[in-house]
C-alpha cells in the first residue's frame, strides 16, 4: 500500500535487472523531472528501521567527509538489513519451534531451503513465482527461521551451552586458589583450566565451556576430571546470543578523593557545557569514573555509548563493565556476525542501556542517548581509512551527542592537540587526574644515548647495558618486562653488501621485510610474499645482509640474552588467529610470560600489575616519521608505553634508547610535561599552517599508468586552484609512490576553519572530482577524498 510508505522503511527497487532493498528518506508529492524515478515493487518494513537523529548523523557525515549518503548507509546498516538478489538465505539450525505456525509462503521457502541448504533471494523469487519476496524473507528472519550469508554459521551459538562454575566451597573463598592449584599440580592441563576458570569467575558465575577451551586449550575430559575432584560443577544453560550468563556483581572500590573531586567537577561543568575532556595520567582510574557516570545515566533511564578505538580493547573493558552492569552491556563491532549485529540493533532500538563498541556502534538506533564516552580519544585508530566514509569516530561522536542532546566525555592520558585546543578555546570543559591510584609514582624514565652505547660497544643484541641490567633486576624481583619496537617482522630490509641491491616489492615502491619464521620476504603494504633468497640476484654474491630490527628479531635477541626467561611477542603477525590476542594478554596477566615484545599493540590501555621495566628500543623510529603529527604521535606512544610500568604496587622504570636523547619530545616524555609538549607543538603547527589551526583535505588519485594519474591530478588541481588559489598544494608524489600496482598522486587542501569556506570548497571539490572522472581518459582513475586525513 502506498500509504504505508514512510521515512525510514525499506522498500524493494529494481536497478539494472536486480532488486535491491532501498531506504525511504524523503517523500515528494511532485514529480521531479531531472532524474528518472524507479518503481517501488514492495515495502519491506512496517516500522521505520532508522530514526530521525540517525539520519541527521548520516547526513552530517556525508557532508563533512565529502562522501555519498549511500556510502554512509553501507557502513551504518548491518548486512542483515541490506538484502540483494544475490543474498543467500540459510535455515537456522537452532530454530526449534513448530514449522506449522508459519504461513504457506514462509513454509514453502523454509522447506525449499532445508532441502537445498541455501537459496539466493533470486531463487526464492522464482520458487514463489513472484517478484516481491522481501517481506516474506523479512518475516522469516524476524522469526529466526532463516538467516542470511555464510559467515554467520560459526557465529551462531546454540541456545543450550555447557557452562562451568566453581564449586560452592571455592566460590565463597576466592583465596583458595593456591590450594586448588596444589591439588592439580601434577596436570599441566588442569592447571591451565583452573587459571582460566578463576580468571573468568572474577566477572561471571557461569562460564561457557567453550571460553575455557579456547583460553586454556583443554577439552571436556579435563573439565570432567576437575568436576570429579569437586573443584568445579558442570551444567547446561540456555542463553540467547546476547545474554552472557549471570554476572557476579562485584563490589566496586570506593572512589578515591581525586576521583570524587573529578566527578564533582564533571557534574558542575555539565550544567553549562556538554563536552568534557578527562585528562588523567595512566593508571589514574578513569574507567572507574566512567562507571560512575554510566550509573547516573541509567538512573535517569538513559542509554550510554562507550567507544573504544579498537575491537581488541573491548574484551578488556567489557568484563569490567559486565561485573557492574551485567547484561545491560551489549557490544558491537564490525567483526561480529550478522545475526548478532541485527540482534543488538534491535536491542538498542528497544533501549538496551549500555553499548560498548568500536566506531561503527555509533550507527545503532539509539532512542534515548544520555552520554557518549570516547575512551583513549587521542588514538588514531578512531579514524576510518578505507573505504569511504573516511570519518573520525571521536569527532563524529561529539556531533552525534549534540544531535541527541547528550553529554560526551573524551578521556585520555595523552589528549590529542585537537581536543586540548578545544579546551583552550572554551569549547570543552577540562577535568584532570594528576595522580595514579594508590599514589604510586609515575614510572621513572631514563634515556640512553645510543651513539655512546655503540661507540663504547656496550650495546649487545640491540640492548643497552642499562636496559639489560634493568631487565635482569626486574626478573630477579619476579617482575615482568615489556619491550616496545615500532616495527614488525625480522629485519626491515635485506641488502647486498657488495653491490647495494635491496629487495623491493613488485607492486609497491617499498622494501620487503624479512620474516624469518616463515622464511619469506613480505611487503607490509600489499601483503605479497616471496621465498627468502640467499644470493644477490644482481651480482650473485652471498653477502646478503639483514638490516635493522623488527619485533621477530628482537624476540630472538632476547632469548639469547635471557635464556631462562619466558618470552612472547605481540604484533600483527602473532595475533591473526581468533583468540591469539586474548591468549597472550591472559598469559601475561597470569605471569606465564616474563618478557613481552611488541609493536604499539602492547601500548594500548592494558592494565597489568607487575611490570617492573619497560624498554623502548629505538625511539627514533617514531620520531622520524615523515608526517607533521610525528611529534604528537611519538609523545603519545612513549607516554602510553611508559604508562604500562609499575601500576599498582610500586614505581616502575622505563628506558628509552635513542640516537637523539635530547629531542624535545623525549625530554617532555621524561618530565611527563604535557603542557610544555602542547605549547611547543602548537607553536609549530601554527607556524606551518597545520591542524588544529587549519583543516586538511587529502585527495589521492590512483591508476596503473603513472602518466594517466599525473595528468588526472593536474587536471583536478587546476580546477581547484582556479577557485581556491594557494589553498591547493600539489599534485605531489607521496613517499610510497606505487601501492598494489597503482601509481599515486596527492593533492592537499589546507583551508582556514571558516565554515563558509569549508562548505563551499567541499561542494566544489565533489563537482570537480566527478568532472575529472567524466573527462576523456580518466574514467578508470580512482579519486579518494579524505577530510581531516591524519
Ligand atoms: P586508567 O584508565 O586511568 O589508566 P584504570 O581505570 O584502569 O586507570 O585504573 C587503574 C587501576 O586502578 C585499575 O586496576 C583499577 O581497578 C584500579 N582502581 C581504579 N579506581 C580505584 C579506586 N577508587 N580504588 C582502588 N583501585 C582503583
Ligand atoms: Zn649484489
Ligand atoms: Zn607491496
Amino acid at each position: 500500500m502506498i500509504s504505508d510508505i514512510q521515512f525510514g522503511v525499506r522498500v524493494e527497487v529494481p536497478l539494472k535487472n536486480k532488486l535491491y532493498s532501498a531506504l525511504v528518506i524523503d517523500l515528494q508529492k511532485e514529480m521531479q523531472m531531472d532524474y528518472k524515478p524507479r518503481t517501488i515493487v514492495s515495502i519491506i518494513d512496517k516500522e521505520p528501521i532508522i530514526g530521525d537523529q540517525q539520519f541527521k548523523l548520516w547526513n552530517w557525515i556525508s557532508n563533512y567527509y565529502s562522501c555519498t549518503i549511500g556510502e554512509v548507509m553501507n557502513v551504518a546498516l548491518p548486512s542483515g538489513l541490506k538484502l540483494t538478489s544475490e543474498t543467500k538465505v540459510y535455515i537456522n539450525p537452532n530454530y526449534q519451534e513448530d514449522m506449522t505456525t508459519l504461513s504457506d509462503e514462509e513454509y514453502m521457502i523454509a522447506e525449499a531451503i532445508t532441502i537445498q541448504n541455501e537459496l539466493t533471494i533470486g531463487e526464492i523469487r522464482s520458487i514463489l513465482d513472484k517478484k516481491t519476496v522481501y517481506p516474506v524473507i523479512r518475516s522469516l528472519l524476524d522469526k529466526e527461521v532463516v538467516y542470511v550469508r555464510e559467515e554467520l554459521i560459526e557465529k551462531y551459538k546454540p541456545k543450550n551451552i555447557g557452562v562451568v562454575q566453581l564449586a560452592e566451597a571455592y566460590k565463597k573463598e576466592p583465596n583458595k586458589l593456591s590450594e586448588v592449584l596444589d591439588a592439580v599440580k601434577k596436570s599441566e592441563k588442569q592447571t591451565r583450566a583452573i587459571l582460566a576458570i578463576y580468571q573468568f569467575s572474577k566477572s561471571q558465575e557461569f562460564i561457557p565451556k567453550s571460553d575455557i577451551y579456547e583460553i586454556s586449550k583443554v577439552d571436556n575430559s579435563v573439565l570432567r576430571a576437575l568436576e570429579k575432584k569437586g573443584i568445579i560443577e558442570l551444567s547446561e544453560m540456555e542463553v540467547s546470543r546476547l545474554v552472557h550468563g549471570n554476572y557476579q556483581q562485584k563490589e566496586l572500590p570506593l572512589l578515591t578523593d581525586d576521583q570524587s573531586t573529578a566527578l564533582k567537577s564533571i557534574s558542575a561543568i555539565y550544567k553549562e557545557k556538554s563536552q568534557i575532556l578527562l585528562h588523567g595520567v595512566t593508571g589514574s582510574g578513569k574507567t572507574r569514573i566512567y562507571i560512575e557516570l554510566i550509573r547516573e545515566q541509567l538512573a535517569l533511564g538513559k542509554q550510554v555509548l562507550y567507544l573504544l578505538p579498537e575491537i581488541a580493547l573491548t574484551t578488556q573493558i567489557v568484563s569490567r563493565l559486565r561485573a557492574v552492569f551485567g547484561d545491560d552491556v551489549g557490544t558491537y563491532h564490525s567483526r561480529m556476525g550478522n545475526a548478532e549485529r541485527v540482534e543488538i540493533w534491535k536491542a538498542v532500538n528497544d533501549e538496551k542501556p549500555i553499548v560498548l563498541g568500536a566506531r561503527s556502534s555509533m550507527f545503532l538506533p539509539y532512542k534515548n542517548l544520555g552520554l557518549i564516552i570516547v575512551d583513549e580519544e587521542h588514538d588514531s585508530s578512531y579514524k576510518q581509512q578505507d573505504p569511504a566514509p573516511r570519518y573520525n569516530g571521536r569527532d563524529t561522536a561529539v556531533v552525534m551527542a549534540q544531535l541527541h542532546d547528550a553529554k560526551v566525555i573524551l578521556g585520555s592520558a595523552t589528549p590529542s592537540l585537537e581536543s586540548f585546543h578545544n579546551v583552550n578555546q572554551g569549547k570543552y570543559g577540562l577535568v584532570q587526574l594528576k595522580n595514579r591510584i594508590g599514589s604510586v609514582a609515575l614510572p621513572e624514565i631514563e634515556v640512553v644515548d645510543l651513539r655512546y652505547e655503540y661507540k663504547t660497544k656496550r650495546i649487545k643484541n640491540g640492548f643497552s647495558l642499562a636496559l639489560r641490567e634493568g631487565i635482569e633486576k626486574a626478573l630477579a624481583n619476579d617482575e615482568q618486562a615489556m619491550i616496545f619496537q615500532n616495527r614488525r617482522g625480522y629485519a626491515p630490509t635485506i641488502q647486498c653488501d657488495q653491490c647495494g641491491w635491496h629487495a623491493e616489492c613488485n607492486n609497491c615502491d617499498v622494501s620487503l621485510t624479512v620474516h624469518k619464521f616463515f622464511n619469506e620476504l613480505r611487503c607490509h603494504y600489499c601483503g605479497s610474499r616471496r621465498k627468502m633468497i640467499e644470493t644477490c640476484p644482481a651480482c650473485g654474491s652471498h653477502t646478503l645482509n639483514q638490516k635493522g630490527y623488527g619485533t621477530e628479531k628482537i624476540e630472538a635477541q632476547i632469548r639469547e640474552l635471557f635464556p631462562d626467561a619466558k618470552v612472547a611477542r605481540m604484533d600483527y603477525d602473532t595475533t591473526k588467529t581468533k583468540n591469539a590476542y586474548q591468549n597472550i594478554i591472559a598469559d601475561f596477566t597470569a605471569k606465564k610470560i616474563d618478557i613481552l615484545v611488541g609493536t604499539q599493540m602492547i601500548t594500548k590501555g592494558l592494565d597489568f600489575e607487575d611490570i617492573g621495566i619497560v624498554g623502548i628500543l629505538n625511539a627514533d623510529l617514531s620520531l622520524q616519521f615523515p608526517d607533521f603529527r610525528a611529534g604528537e604521535r611519538a609523545y603519545q606512544l612513549f607516554t602510553q608505553v611508559a604508562g604500562r610500568a609499575g601500576r599498582k604496587r610500586k614505581q616502575g622504570k622505563v628506558i628509552i634508547q635513542s640516537f637523539q636523547p635530547t629531542h624535545p619530545v623525549i625530554l617532555e616524555t621524561i618530565d611527563n610535561n604535557y603542557d610544555r609538549f602542547f605549547a611547543r607543538e602548537m607553536a609549530e603547527r601554527q607556524k606551518f599552517v597545520y591542524p588544529p589551526f587549519y583543516r586538511f583535505i587529502q585527495i589521492t588519485l590512483k591508476h596503473k599508468q603513472p602518466k594517466t594519474v599525473l595528468e588526472a591530478a593536474h587536471f583536478l588541481a587546476k580546477q581547484l586552484s582556479a577557485k581556491f588559489g594557494n589553498r591547493i598544494l600539489g599534485p605531489t608524489q607521496p613517499g610510497v609512490a606505487r601501492l598494489r600496482g597503482q601509481y599515486l598522486q596527492n593533492i592537499t587542501i589546507k583551508m582556514e576553519k571558516d565554515p563558509k569556506v569549508m562548505n563551499g570548497l567541499k561542494r566544489f571539490l565533489m563537482h570537480a572530482r566527478l568532472h575529472t572522472l567524466n573527462s576523456p581518459g580518466f574514467k578508470s582513475v580512482r579519486i579518494n577524498l579524505d577530510v581531516d586525513p591524519y
